[in-house]
């Protein structure tokens, strides 16, 4: 893992150079189709001395490197290249990390299994015929094959969390403008965030710390000041928690149960199912239309931009949503769901420190799987999108309210289904309150490791092999 890795180099007992081998061969090699691009100089790069000197990560390929193409998994971006590091490489780069290569993701993030990705899909570690999850596909496959300890991905509607939760690692969103978005290709700029995958929530904290305070050159980044996040994590807590009730599958639901169980969490009443897929919906109005916007730069050199099927409909969603179905309000009814949504999350989060839920109604499906919007569309604003909400509509539905709120989340893997597949517990936390869910996730981890190391369960474990 990451900080054990640097301690390890730091001691002398691996060499920057061989570790930076081993992770440039393995991606290469890898059969995952995680990267969409290797740095074969990884191997002989003067690395600053810093806390993190010799790790090798990975970046997100919608997340610029100095002198590369952030392609965004999209032919449309052409050949233009990064003049300078995004904020978040930037900082992993002083920290002495060493950035290996940018991986595959859902065409400029617009999805939830890797598959718009026009690169062609990243596939499940665990299994080659799984979607990995999305939009961030790569970076958590990277992660979860421990082909690196730590990824950047962006997640503007579950796009870390999600393949978090279905590759089995640790993925964190932080509160909007907690890091700043410089050098992200921009989706959905009110929600776009920046953030990390790692093994362990030590690596995760350590390197949210490491990607977060202000920056200048992003007017949306916050001056509140970061806390040291690894420190916070060893503090006794007596953080509140609350549950948020959801049909998902048996399996995902007894992992979550178990996770709350586990820290005697209240239920949280307050947040029904149906207040969860109006802001999904909502999120899905405010996604297009501002994804239309911002992606309106690309079609400056080409009438017809070479978008892939996903991104041309949701572009022009977009357009109609801001232009002929304006008159049906329904962006303005989309502003209003996230002015609500805001409220009573705010009024849930007065009397909790953080809410508990799955992060996905299911674990990882087969790639190419039949679409899942019929069931999931109900409710009126869902309803009246219904012909242009995304295939894959329902895998958003647990993730995006705290998105549209702009809240701090994660997934941290509890446990598995009957078939082996990871299964992730989401933690959301009030604005910039990262440190408690940070905490909640740990206090998880642990739980879950100490149940692994029972007898009983190595049993289990040593069967199901
Ligand atoms: N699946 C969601 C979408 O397609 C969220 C993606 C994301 O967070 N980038 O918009």
């Amino acid at each position: 893992m990451a900080l054990a890795l640097a301690a390890a180099i730091r001691r002398g007992e691996r060499t920057c150079l061989a570790v930076a081998e081993e992770a440039v061969r393995r991606a290469r090699t890898s059969k995952l189709n995680a990267f969409a691009r290797v740095d074969a100089t990884a191997t002989n790069r003067k690395l600053p001395d810093g806390p993190l000197r010799g790790v090798p990560v990975a970046v997100k390929d919608s997340i610029c490197i100095k002198d590369e193409t952030p392609t965004a998994g999209s032919r449309a971006v052409g050949s233009w290249k990064a003049r300078e590091d995004a904020f978040a490489v930037a900082r992993l780069r002083e920290a002495g990390a060493n950035v290996i290569g940018s991986t595959n993701c859902d065409e400029f993030g617009m999805g939830s299994t890797g598959e718009t990705c026009q690169r062609g899909f990243t596939r499940h570690p665990l299994d080659l015929r799984r979607a990995p999850g999305g939009s961030s596909s790569g970076s958590a496959a990277a992660v979860a094959s421990s082909i690196v300890p730590l990824a950047l991905g962006s997640d503007t509607g579950g796009s870390i969390r999600l393949p978090a939760a279905w590759c089995g690692v640790v993925g964190v969103k932080p509160t909007y403008g907690r890091v700043s978005r410089r050098g992200l290709l921009a989706y959905c700029s009110s929600t776009d965030c920046v953030g990390v995958f790692a093994r362990s929530v030590e690596d995760a904290a350590f390197a949210l710390g490491l990607i977060a305070g202000h920056d200048d050159g992003d007017a949306t980044s916050s001056q509140e000041c970061v806390p040291d996040y690894l420190s916070m994590l060893s503090i006794p807590t007596n953080d509140r928690v609350a549950s948020i009730n959801v049909e998902v599958d048996d399996d995902i639901e007894s992992v979550v149960a178990g996770a709350s169980n586990a820290l005697k969490a209240d239920q949280c009443d307050a947040l029904s199912p149906q207040f969860l897929r109006d802001c999904a919906a909502a999120y899905h109005v405010l996604a297009a239309a501002e994804a239309h916007s911002n992606l309106a730069r690309y079609h400056v050199n080409h009438e017809n931009p070479p978008f892939g099927a996903e991104v041309t409909r949701r572009v022009a969603l977009g357009k109609r949503l801001l232009g002929e179905r304006h008159a049906e309000g329904l962006y303005e009814r989309a502003v209003d769901v996230r002015a609500q949504a805001r409220a009573r999350l705010d009024d849930v989060l007065s009397s909790v420190d953080v809410l508990m839920l799955p992060v996905a109604p299911t674990a990882a499906p087969k790639l190419n799987a039949p679409s899942v919007i019929t069931k999931e569309a109900r409710g009126s604003l869902a309803r009246d999108l219904r012909d242009d909400l995304p295939r894959d509509y329902a895998n958003d539905f647990l993730t995006a309210f705290a998105s549209l709120a702009g809240l701090p989340a994660l997934s941290v893997p509890f446990g598995r289904t009957s078939g082996g597949l990871p299964v992730g517990v989401q933690v959301v936390g009030k604005a910039f309150d990262e440190a408690a869910v940070l905490r909640t996730a740990r206090r998880l981890e642990l739980i879950r490791d100490d149940a692994l190391s029972s007898p009983a369960r190595r049993v289990l474990l040593s069967e199901d092999d």
